[in-house]
């Protein structure tokens, strides 16, 4: 028997028997029921919230096919291969797709009968395509990564400016528009092109509570970067984001003479590689992919359960994206980012060198510095993240700086010395120099400069180097001082510099720790499978890679690992058992319950 979502069938019902999933996340049943009714939306929900569900099942609900429009081609197989294995009948037509089969999904659109066909935004907007689409029966069209139809979004597509049609063409057919990112201007964008005006909009927020941050200052990058995979993350899939090529290739053969199987991803690499090493990440289990940021678009693997930056990205918007690939499943994930001021000072000449306008860069150095706020704040990660994303919440105690406080003092006396000193000295030295001065040094430079007899010689001798380092960094991080890489780096003093010497205002700065003492906080990513579940996850997860090789397809669309976990854990040992269990619907009870039930009794009679 091949059991099918029948037309008709409630929302809960398809949830449950289908996807084996046993109740609806966030706002997934408000939206479905008002897609249903066939109203309009626009939705934003974070990375990995469960986006999909909420045009699959109004599709599957409603009389007709469920268009689905997406800009990725990669991703739309993906999706289909994810929707076959739910015995749900979908289809992508694309560039990639030979076509005959073009040809048989036409038709079947036409006779309605397939429920959910992708299809990229050139081959929609073609005219043939739309005849078609005028005799089918429609029940949606979904407008996934909508953000693209803006000039405002970070991904503006000029094809997607043309869905506009959809709605003069299609006026009865509800539309429903989704993105992961999109700030206020992109967002009307949006609503005013799509015409989803008389519709709702179901913002859920940019949280993404099961990934735990940590920053930490630079101290033996890669021995850190070890320590932290060893420690957390030995099992695991992850991506390490390395800001150059030659970065990439050194990390990625270290951590392979480590024992690791990690694969470099770099736009240096030949396509065939580059490839085959995305197929691996994706196919295979515990593969690292050490990569620069052309990696990741596109991939929608759920498990990756870290990331890890060696370098500072280069705003918030990156690292929230980037850090935003791992845990969209939902189970534990860390992220971390190791940075230094060498990498920072790299950045900035980066800007620089641009051939952007200076307004832009001056925007690009405005945007690099929120992220070193967040990287010098002794405040709670995700709240600084999610307020410059103008969101916020609560001290989420899932970051480094909520489970280890770090210690803060009043800096105001210091902040005075060193931005004085920066003064004195005539605005144009680094910091180093800047440091030799507050504690005396005695070196030819500050005697050939004369800087010997100024106030601030050697009037910092209560903080040593590292201090009086770390001090800089929040100084600028804080905005009171700026790193001018046109002359070489030499400090300046900002407006808000000189607002704090003028107006004597007061400020808190982190105490500064060594690193190296200091343990990597992360998560127990797999706290939940206890050490007698162990060898029963593993031959689950060995059948489950068989069973993916020989359909070829990545082996979370099989199973995801939380269902793999429950089945280590509850040890069911009939069909029905199985379908108590999370993930585990109807058709992938009937194709797979069998085999994975073997194993179970198999370890049962051990
Ligand atoms: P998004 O597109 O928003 O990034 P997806 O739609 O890919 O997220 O969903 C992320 C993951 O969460 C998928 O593996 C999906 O099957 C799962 N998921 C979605 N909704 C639910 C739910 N209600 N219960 C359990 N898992 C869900
Ligand atoms: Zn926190």
């Amino acid at each position: 028997m091949q059991p099918q979502p029948q037309q008709g069938d409630q929302p809960l019902s398809i949830l449950q028997k289908t996807y084996g999933y046993p109740s609806f996340r966030g706002q997934q049943a408000e939206i479905i029921d008002h897609v249903i009714a066939g109203q309009n939306a626009f939705v934003l929900m974070p990375t990995g919230g469960g986006k999909s569900l909420c045009y699959q099942i109004p599709s599957l609900c409603r009389d007709g096919v469920g268009i689905v429009v997406s800009p990725l081609i990669a991703l739309m197989q993906n999706q289909v291969d994810a929707l076959k294995q739910l015995g749900i009948r979908a289809a992508a037509i694309n560039s990639n797709i030979d076509g005959r089969e073009v040809h048989e999904t036409m038709a079947k659109l036409r006779d309605g009968d397939i429920d959910i066909v992708y299809v990229a935004p050139e081959r929609l907007l073609l005219d043939g395509f739309l005849d078609l689409l005028d005799q089918s029966p429609l029940a949606l069209f979904a407008i996934d990564e909508a953000h693209c139809v803006s000039q405002w979004g970070h991904d503006f597509r000029p094809h997607y400016a043309q869905l506009s049609l959809l709605a003069e063409r299609y006026p009865n057919v509800p539309r429903i528009a989704l993105t992961a990112t999109a700030d206020a201007p992109t967002r009307r964008d949006i609503i005013k092109c799509l015409q989803l005006d008389n519709g709702e909009t179901f913002i859920s927020g940019f949280d993404r509570p099961n990934i735990h941050y940590t920053i930490a200052i630079k101290d033996n990058a890669r021995q850190q970067l070890l320590q932290f995979i060893k420690n957390n993350h030995a099992e695991d899939s992850g991506i390490v984001y390395c800001l150059s090529r030659d970065q990439v290739e050194k990390t990625a053969d270290w951590l392979c003479e480590q024992g690791y199987n990690a694969l470099p991803y770099h736009a240096g690499l030949d396509a065939e590689t580059r490839t085959k090493n995305q197929e691996r990440f994706i196919k295979d289990e515990k593969v690292i992919i050490v990569a620069t940021i052309a990696f990741g678009m596109g991939i929608d693997k759920p498990d990756v359960r870290f990331v890890a930056h060696m370098s500072v990205p280069k705003n918030i918007e990156a690292y929230y994206q980037e850090t935003g690939r791992a845990g969209r499943d939902g189970l534990p994930a860390n992220a971390l980012l190791t940075y230094g001021m060498s990498d920072t000072a790299l950045l900035r000449t980066f800007i620089n060198n641009s051939t952007a306008s200076d307004d832009q860069k001056r925007i690009e150095h405005q945007k690099l510095n929120a992220l070193l706020g967040l990287c010098e704040t002794s405040r709670c990660r995700r709240q600084v993240l999610l307020e410059y994303f103008g969101d916020s919440c609560d001290p989420c105690n899932n970051c480094d700086t909520c489970q280890s406080p770090p210690e803060t003092f009043d800096g105001t006396v210091a902040a005075q010395k060193a931005i004085s000193c920066v003064y004195r000295t005539g605005q144009m030295f680094g910091v180093a120099y800047l440091i030799d001065v507050l504690l005396g040094a005695e070196n030819d430079r500050i005697q050939q400069f004369g800087h010997n007899n100024i106030s601030t010689y050697g009037i910092g001798t209560e903080f040593d180097k590292k201090e009086w380092q770390s001090i800089f960094r929040q100084l600028i991080a804080h905005n009171l001082l700026w790193a001018d890489t046109e002359a070489h780096g030499g400090l300046k003093i900002t407006t808000d510099g000189q607002a704090f010497l003028r107006e004597k205002q007061t400020i808190n700065l982190r105490r500064h720790q060594a690193t190296r003492a200091k343990k990597i906080l992360a998560t127990e990513v797999s706290e939940s499978l206890p050490p007698e579940a162990q060898d029963l996850f593993i031959a689950l997860r060995d059948l489950r890679r068989d069973l993916a090789k020989t359909q070829n397809v990545p082996p979370y669309i099989i199973f995801n690992d939380r269902s793999l976990r429950e089945m280590a854990i509850h040890r069911p040992l009939t069909p029905d058992a199985l379908m108590q269990l999370h993930g585990v619907g109807e058709r992938k009870a009937a194709r797979y319950g069998a085999a994975f039930l073997d194993v179970i009794t198999e370890h049962e009679e051990d």
